[in-house]
């Protein structure tokens, strides 16, 4: 089991200005900020990531979404990382999610869901890369 994970603070995170309020849940439940930056993604960029809904009908939507505003990748540590975060941020649909959890508390919409958090460890894995090169993680970590 891998202790990584990666999180998203979507567009509607930052519009809001909720970026301190959300990673304060998150350090909150003891997740380590391994790296974390601010960047707007491109269709490209946004595509790729989300490569796996290519054929849902929600993907357009998904992509203009996504690329809306900048958003804030960040790279997470804790034992159980991907399992914990998923936890922390309730189901999709914030109105399926749990009380208490950052979806639940500050989502408008199964689009506008405020965070991303991997799925599994392989895609942990993957997404982390997708965002930050391994020298940049291993400078943040301090090794
Ligand atoms: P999660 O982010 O919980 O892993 P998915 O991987 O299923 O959820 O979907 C990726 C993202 O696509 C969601 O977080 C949400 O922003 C969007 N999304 C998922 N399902 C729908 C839907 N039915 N309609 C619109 N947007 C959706
Ligand atoms: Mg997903």
């Amino acid at each position: 089991m891998s202790n990584r994970t990666l999180a998203i603070l979507k567009p509607d995170c930052v519009r809001k200005n909720l970026i301190g309020t959300v990673i304060k849940h998150i350090q909150d439940a003891s997740f380590k900020v391994l790296a974390l930056k601010m960047v707007k993604l491109t269709n490209d960029s946004a595509g790729g990531f989300y490569e796996i809904h290519k054929e849902r009908p929600f993907f357009n939507d998904l992509l203009a979404y996504m690329t809306s505003g900048p958003c804030v990748p960040i790279a997470l540590e804790k034992d159980n990382a991907v399992k914990d975060f998923r936890k922390l941020i309730g189901a999709t649909n914030p109105a399926n999610a749990e009380e208490g959890t950052i979806r639940k508390l500050y989502a408008e919409s199964i689009e506008q869901n405020i965070v991303h958090g991997s799925d599994s460890d392989e895609n942990a894995a993957i997404e982390i890369a997708h965002f930050f090169t391994r020298k940049e993680l291993l400078e943040n970590n301090g090794l």
